[in-house]
Formats: C-alpha cells, sequence, structure tokens
C-alpha cells in the first residue's frame, strides 16, 4: 500500500515573532523543519513526502537542504496556498496517483514520534482516518455572543493535533469539494468528518511531547534555557597502598591495615568523581585546581574538594543528573560500607540517593589493583543544565 506524507511548512508564522518562517529556525542546532522530516524518514512507512512551501521560502529551502539534508523523503515540493486548506489541497494534487494512504503533518511539530505517525496510519488503514489527539487538561470555558460563559465536560473533549491520516482517494475528493464551496476549517480532520460524517481519533505515546511550536517564547525555552543542554564526563584515579595511612574511600573511613598514599587523604573514588565533574565542565583536571605541591592541600579532605568542584558546576549552571563510582580493589571486603558511600557521595553531589551509584570490583588477581598494591576507581557523571 503506497503511503505518503504531506508536510505543510507554508505558513507565515507571524505568530512566532521570528524574523523567518519558523521551520527554518534551529531547535538545539536542527532546524525545525530538518527534525521533522528525520521523524518521517525514520519510522520506515513512506514512499515519499510532499513539502508545501510558499514561494518566497524556496531559497531558504535550498539553504536548508544543502546545509542539514539530503532528505531523499521530499520527492516534490507544492506552492503554498492563502489558507492552510488551500495549501494540503496543493499537497494533495502533487501525490502521485497509485497513493494509497496520505499523513498530512504540520511542520512546525518537530517533536513527532514514530508510534503516533504509526497509530495515525493504522487508523487510516483500517478506519480511512487516524487522527492523533491527547486529553485536554485544562477546563474549557464556552463563551457566548452575550458574554455568557458555559462550561464544557472536559472528560469529553479532545486536543487535535497533526499528523492526520487518511484514505487519499477520500481526503483528496472531500478537499475538491471544500474547494469548489469555499469551506472554511481549520484541520483536515474538520474537513473530513463535515462530509463523511466522523473522523477517528488514536493517541499514542508521544501525543504530550508532539506539541506545536509557535511563539518566540516557545522556541527561547528550548534554546537558551539548555533544554537539552546535557554534559557528560569520565575520570580516573590509582593511588599506592601503604603502611600508616588511612583508608578513605567515597568520604567514607574503612579500618584497614593499609591505607592509600597521597598529598591529601588520598581517596581514589572522589577524586575520579572530581575528574568527571572537571571533564563534563571542560576545565581540566584536580591537578590544576588543587596542585599537590600546594602545601595547603597536605592531608585534606577530598569531600571539602569536592564541595568546591560543585560550587564551579553551580557556577556554570549546571545540576548533576546522576553520577556512577567503581572502586577497583582485591582487598579489603567493600560491600559492608557501600550503603555509607552513597549517601556520603549523594550528600556531596546534592542530589537524592537515588541518582548515585557505587560499586566495587576485584580483578582476580591480576594487576597492581589484583595484587594489593594499589586501589584505582572511575567515574561518570552527567551535568544537566539548570539549578
Ligand atoms: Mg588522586
Amino acid at each position: 500500500m503506497s503511503c505518503w506524507a504531506v508536510i505543510v511548512a507554508a505558513g507565515r508564522g507571524t505568530r512566532s515573532g521570528l524574523s523567518e518562517n519558523k521551520v527554518f529556525f534551529p531547535v538545539d542546532g536542527r532546524a525545525v523543519l530538518s527534525r521533522c522530516l528525520d521523524a518521517f524518514e525514520r519510522c520506515g512507512h513512506f514512499d515519499g513526502a510532499v513539502l508545501v512551501l510558499s514561494e518566497g521560502d524556496r531559497a531558504a529551502w535550498a539553504a536548508l537542504a544543502a546545509r542539514e539534508g539530503p532528505f531523499p523523503l521530499v520527492k516534490a515540493v507544492a506552492p503554498g496556498g492563502a489558507t492552510r486548506r488551500e495549501s494540503v489541497y496543493h499537497g494533495l494534487l502533487t501525490l502521485p496517483k497509485d497513493a494509497a494512504l496520505v499523513a498530512i503533518h504540520d511542520a512546525a511539530r518537530p517533536f513527532v514520534s514514530a508510534s503516533v505517525i504509526d497509530a495515525t496510519l493504522e487508523s487510516a488503514r483500517a478506519h480511512g482516518s487516524g487522527v492523533i489527539c491527547t486529553p485536554v487538561v485544562d477546563t474549557v470555558k464556552q463563551v457566548g455572543p452575550d458574554g455568557r460563559v458555559t462550561s464544557l465536560d472536559r472528560a469529553s473533549l479532545r486536543a487535535v493535533q497533526t499528523p492526520q491520516s487518511f484514505d487519499c482517494k477520500k481526503i483528496l475528493e472531500a478537499h475538491r469539494r471544500a474547494e469548489a464551496e469555499q469551506l472554511a476549517v481549520t484541520d483536515d480532520a474538520m474537513l473530513f468528518e463535515h462530509y463523511y460524517g466522523n473522523v477517528r481519533l488514536v493517541t499514542a505515546a508521544g501525543a504530550e511531547e508532539n506539541r506545536k511550536l509557535t511563539t518566540k517564547a516557545d522556541f527561547d525555552a528550548l534554546n537558551a534555557k539548555g533544554a537539552f543542554d546535557v554534559r557528560v564526563g569520565q575520570g580516573y584515579d590509582a593511588h599506592r597502598l601503604a603502611e600508616g595511612r588511612r583508608l578513605v574511600l567515597c568520604g567514607v573511613e574503612i579500618p584497614w591495615e593499609k591505607g592509600l598514599d597521597g598529598h591529601s587523604d588520598a581517596d581514589v573514588a572522589v577524586h575520579a568523581l572530581m575528574d568527571a565533574l572537571l571533564g563534563a565542565l571542560g576545565l581540566g583536571d584536580i591537578g590544576r585546581l588543587f596542585p599537590d605541591n600546594d602545601p595547603k592541600y597536605e592531608g585534606a579532605d577530598s569531600m571539602k574538594l569536592l564541595d568546591r568542584v560543585m560550587t564551579l558546576v553551580r557556577e556554570q549552571g549546571y545540576r548533576v543528573g546522576n553520577a556512577d563510582v567503581t572502586i577497583v580493589a582485591q582487598r579489603p571486603k567493600l560491600a559492608p560500607y557501600m550503603p555509607d558511600m552513597r549517601r556520603r557521595v549523594a550528600a556531596g553531589l546534592g542530589v537524592g540517593e537515588e541518582r548515585v551509584n557505587v560499586k566495587a570490583t576485584t580483578t582476580e588477581r591480576m594487576g597492581f589493583e589484583g595484587e594489593g598494591v594499589g586501589i584505582s576507581a572511575q567515574a561518570v557523571v552527567l551535568l544537566k543544565k539548570g539549578s
């Protein structure tokens, strides 16, 4: 069954307050239209797509395709009309004659998921139409011409989005009649309903995220506040075991015959963790921040140094998403101290314990850890923008 998409990108975007058509505007470095085409390409059901564009945006499209393309799914470009209905009609007229199903989608919804697209296509294949919708969370009031307000039953209401998928012949026929009658509609579901009496609504995972980007504030929220800004960092450290030293791991003192040698308390796990944090921020390593020839750090409590690193994290506008620490030691047995270590690290990072993992492994007596010469640790952290 030949399956096509009509992607409508001919909006003026006057509400968006942006200088160009909002579909060419980037969200986290990739244009809204590119993201939308990626989603249709990725879901793998489509033989092709018709892109509906205003004449004035042809050059911007060519530039976008050169910069972010290729977009092999786009087989044709149709001219936009005076209204959205007219634009969709132009798109439908450009489809090949053998197109059996069509998904009509507004390019200003770049977060459309494969399951959302699938749900509408499945319904259109079985019943002739499939329109994605979500429940209404706000209470909706109807205001009459005399100013009288009526509350509508929220449970019976649905907010309708795109994609809206249809049997191609049926929707084309409905559009032909609507064009002849100059019917005013806001979407294709309304048009289908007008001529065929009913339309099928469906919902699917990802429908809530499938929002339409409308105003400049929508873009600012996505770009400036760093909604996508995550950083990952990795750290590694090793210290030699020595007599007459305390053994401190993740801020917890562990009674044992030997301890780790070093300038500070030599908490190898917290050192790896600090290096992971500094790595995520692009700030080098702890050697640069706390030089080991500086007497200030002689015997220093590494948890206090972690506080200093966390101040840097906050100053850069980040917080910890999660952290995972691995300690490599043949002896002593660390399992009894794990809950305490996890608590200390979580407190140091200013997050709940569920965001921290501390684990230990031996090396089956291989290498310096296995031979009891030293202990090493590795850490991975994820930082997220925002407080
Ligand atoms: Mg160290």
